[in-house]
């Protein structure tokens, strides 16, 4: 195609290399830094990630508080990528910063509970709803452990992902669908295995698909997102969480509803906005305001099903757990997310804006005759370069429009807004404010002009 989202490719190659040449002209400092990567890392980076921002090099941040991020040039910009979702709640919440600070003289890990700790189960079961909680590091770690949990007192040894599924690091939701076909993820290094041989796979909002996959009675797990925000954002049709819960019963298959990216829903999550019931729940990233840490729950069944596994199993290292996991760090933090920073008032905030930012976006896009749409789950934001609603996940990789987005993502960097790489998802936290949300419409609308014209 010579176009994507509607524009001409010259026109959006044109965006691109004018839009990185005033981010260059603007940031001496961080060239001189990083513009031809940082010594001693392999490809001049701490993590690959860090490169593929569509940015000529990566902005070297100096501070970043509440939604906003400076960098060594000393450029201030709107942040609405937040560490993509890893700082939700904002950069360094007041209640959390002090909270480090006063767990940071009294030791960073020992594999015992803290007095945090002795409260942190009880608000996690407020919280989310659960009965039983663990403690771990990443969400890619959670959804691991929950799994393996899955399949131990199930028997089963296959799990279900949606198409379009992101998890983390996790090897058995790396399948896609390609032309009706499961099939190992594209791209994946150094993967030897036939990940469909374990994964089946189908489309989000297709309840047939899903119960014909389920009759095969192998499926331990389901393991989704309640809305899919990893290849474009793809809600639910009305009715589809209730067929997957009553389907996977019905096929005596577990439900594990990853929260982490959704629990831009509200209080609790998606799950306990819309009253869902998994077996199992996993958290990760804004679960204590930034600090590396996740949360896996199971239901009162789960957990009496694997109290009964683990009495006849075999003794021996069980597969799950890492040594910094459950650390007196992440206890604090935690303790101090739950009680001070995800509240009802600052969700409250965090959704009017969105909602304004939603608006606002989508108005731009009519105005500028775009065919483009924008979808919202509470707090999370996202603006796709293609008509909407999407309905799963093979729309949506069709939807994405990864040049254009590159193009918009400098564009609006060199506006003063960063939203995050990759797609073009905008976070609303409780430090945002209204004219946060208007300088990103405006730049959005002029941006959208530009092309147009
Ligand atoms: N689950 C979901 C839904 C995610 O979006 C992500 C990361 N984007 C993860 C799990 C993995 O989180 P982490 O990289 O912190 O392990």
């Amino acid at each position: 195609a010579s176009t994507e989202g509607g524009i001409a490719l010259e026109r959006i190659a044109a965006l691109h290399a004018g839009e990185s040449a005033v981010f260059r002209r603007a940031r001496p400092k961080s060239e001189a830094a990083i513009g031809n990567g940082l010594p001693g890392f392999f490809g001049g980076v701490p993590m690959h990630w860090m490169t593929d921002w569509p940015t000529p090099f990566p902005i070297v941040v100096e501070t970043a508080r509440g939604a906003t991020v400076t960098d060594i040039d000393g450029i201030r910009l709107d942040d609405f990528c937040l560490g993509d979702t890893g700082s939700m709640f904002g950069h360094s919440p007041a209640p959390v910063a002090r909270a480090i600070r006063r767990q940071a003289g009294r030791g960073l890990t020992y594999m015992l509970p803290s007095e945090d700790a002795l409260e942190l189960g009880l608000l996690l079961q407020g919280t989310f709803g659960l009965p039983h909680w663990q403690i771990a590091t990443t969400a890619s770690d959670a959804n691991r452990f929950a799994l393996r949990v899955a399949r131990a007192v199930t028997g089963r040894d296959k799990i279900l992902v949606f198409n379009g599924c992101y998890h983390g690091a996790v090897d058995e939701t790396m399948v896609r669908l390609k032309g009706g076909r499961p099939v190992n993820r594209p791209g994946l290094a150094g993967e030897f295995r036939d990940l469909t041989q374990r994964t089946r796979i189908v489309e989000f909002n297709d309840p047939a698909a899903l119960e014909a996959e389920l009759a095969h009675g192998d499926v331990a797990c389901v393991i989704t997102e309640p809305v899919l925000t990893n290849s474009c954002m793809v809600l639910p049709d009305p009715g589809f969480h209730d067929a997957l819960r009553a389907l996977t019963r019905k096929a005596g298959t577990l439900l594990l509803i990853d929260e982490t990216h959704t629990v831009s829903t509200g209080l609790g999550g998606y799950t306990r906005v819309h009253g869902l019931d998994p077996d199992l729940f996993v958290l990760g990233k804004p679960v204590a305001g930034g600090v590396p840490a996740s949360i896996w729950g199971m239901s009162e069944a789960v957990a009496d099903r694997y109290q009964a596994y683990n009495r006849t199993k075999e003794q021996g290292y069980s597969g799950m757990g890492t040594t910094l996991s459950a650390n007196p760090l992440q206890f604090a933090a935690m303790h101090a997310t739950l009680t001070e920073v995800m509240t009802a008032k600052n969700y409250a905030h965090m959704d009017t804006l969105a909602e304004r930012l939603q608006a606002g976006l989508a108005r731009a896009i009519r105005a500028n005759g775009l065919p483009w749409h924008v979808a919202r789950v509470g707090a999370r934001v996202e603006f796709i370069c293609a008509p909407g609603p999407l309905r799963n996940g093979g729309e949506a990789e069709a939807a994405h429009a990864s040049r254009l987005e590159a193009a918009l993502h400098v564009a609006l960097v060199n506006r003063g807004v960063l939203i995050a790489p990759f797609h073009n998802m905008m976070l609303v936290s409780p430090a945002t404010t209204a004219r946060q949300v208007d300088r990103l419409v405006s730049a959005f609308g002029d941006i959208a002009q530009g092309l147009t014209a």
